[in-house]
């Protein structure tokens, strides 16, 4: 992409009242627009990088067998009555149908859908298991959002919800998905940082399952005990008696954390409402026991700007940059412009910035704001030596690589 096309520009201002960090950056840097508080525009450069941890997240999900699907927005107030939730959950956004007589939800979540849906297609015991996701927007009328795009009040999250005949498949299905999230939040370069994490499990299970990323703009606390690299949340510290559930070690640390994800075993919780049932071997009737599993995207995408980013701005792990190179014209644009077709050609994402009317040094602060993890400078210095500028974004390092090299180099 060209960013004389790009319809946004980088600033150095920001609303006043966006006091997150992970906000802050992206406005900067043309990413994401505030429309309101906890609601956000994603720009043509943010939506390349949350479309990139979608798709990683897509493959993730496929691999544990997940069949993609996209269920509504708008949920009839009645499976929420059903479930108790109408009543229970602070967050839910309530509306009025125009008929008046007829309330609906904004779905926070979608277990008040898919539990009636499969309840469909489920007869036998010969149906199980399987599991479903989606990648698709919620809606919560969340008192706090003040952490920029971590906390929204309408944000996308990747749901899988999975059906088993019996506790011991769940708990099978359950450690994949453990392992799968372990992919994704690696994937997107913030494994080092995320810690699984033991929280209160329900009524169905003793623990479910928080992916706790450590950083100063998370709202939570954790407990890490370091021998297993595994930590506790805050609600169940003094239930385990500051003890690692794992290895019973009670020296633990304290770090402030966010929620990327979570994994829980809702046993029969939604299926009993529901009737959601199966017919076993035997003949015999039974509840079919479920899973659910949540990461939210925008979230995940501002744990990322949080943990990778310097003094100047975002460092993108290259698995969600936006783009991988960064090609800067100082008034070469002729020369430039063929380097940027041979690169587009090979394949190589890039974002050249041909602008005319833009200084070397504006154009450079835009390089790192954006923060692409490979920058190319083409100028009439380099050409001489047949060659362009060469500097990693997460370095200081910069030499002159030939262009006939360009490709070797950063492929
Ligand atoms: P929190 O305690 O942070 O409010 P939660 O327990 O309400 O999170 P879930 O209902 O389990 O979260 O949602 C699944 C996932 O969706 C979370 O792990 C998180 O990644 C994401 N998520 C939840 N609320 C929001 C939000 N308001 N904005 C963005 N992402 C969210
Ligand atoms: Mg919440």
């Amino acid at each position: 992409m060209k960013l004389s096309n790009n319809f946004t520009k980088t600033t150095k201002d920001f609303p006043k009242d966006e006091t997150s960090l992970n906000a802050q950056l992206l406005i900067k840097a043309g990413f994401i627009d505030k429309l309101m508080a906890g609601v956000y525009t994603m720009l043509p450069l943010g939506y390349r990088v949350y479309k990139k941890i979608e798709q990683i997240i897509r493959e993730e999900m496929n691999a544990l067998g997940g069949q993609e699907m996209y269920m509504p927005t708008i949920q009839p107030k009645a499976n929420w009555d059903l479930t108790g939730r109408w009543d229970e959950m602070d967050v839910l956004f309530k509306m009025n149908l125009s008929d008046v007589k007829r309330q609906v939800a904004l779905g926070p979540t979608h277990e008040e859908v898919v539990s009636p849906l499969v309840k469909k297609y489920i007869n036998s015991y010969k149906d199980l298991p399987f599991s479903v996701y989606h990648i698709q927007n919620k809606f919560r009328n969340e008192k706090r959002a003040k952490s920029g795009i971590l906390r929204g009040r309408e944000f996308m999250m990747k749901d899988l919800y999975s059906f088993h005949e019996s506790q011991n498949d769940l708990d099978k299905y359950y450690e994949q998905v453990s392992v799968a999230y372990e992919n994704v939040f690696k994937r997107v370069g913030i494994g080092n940082e995320t810690y699984k994490t033991y929280a209160s499990g329900g009524t169905f299970s003793k623990y479910s399952h928080e992916f706790q990323t450590l950083t100063d703009a998370g709202e939570d606390y954790i407990y890490i005990c370091d021998k297993c690299r595994v930590a506790i949340n805050k609600e169940i510290l003094a239930d385990q008696k500051n003890k690692c559930p794992e290895c019973g070690n009670s020296e633990l640390r304290e770090e402030k954390a966010v929620e990327v994800g979570n994994i829980f075993k809702l046993g029969n919780k939604f299926s009993a409402p529901f009737e959601l049932q199966y017919t076993d071997e035997s003949g015999e009737k039974k509840d079919v026991i479920m899973g659910c599993y949540g990461i939210g995207l925008q979230r995940l995408m501002g744990t990322v700007v949080e943990v990778c980013n310097d003094e100047n701005s975002i460092i993108w792990p290259e698995s969600v940059a936006p783009f991988k190179v960064h090609l800067i014209s100082i008034k070469k644009n002729n020369e430039a412009e063929m380097i940027y077709n041979d690169l587009v050609e090979s394949g190589v994402e890039v974002l050249y910035d041909d602008r005319e009317d833009v200084g070397v040094g504006a154009k450079f602060a835009d390089a790192d704001l954006i923060g692409c993890p490979i920058r190319l400078v083409v100028s009439e210095k380099t050409l001489k030596e047949k060659s362009v500028e060469f500097k990693r974004r997460d370095s200081e390092e910069v030499r002159n690589i030939k262009i006939d090299e360009i490709i070797k180099e950063i492929k």
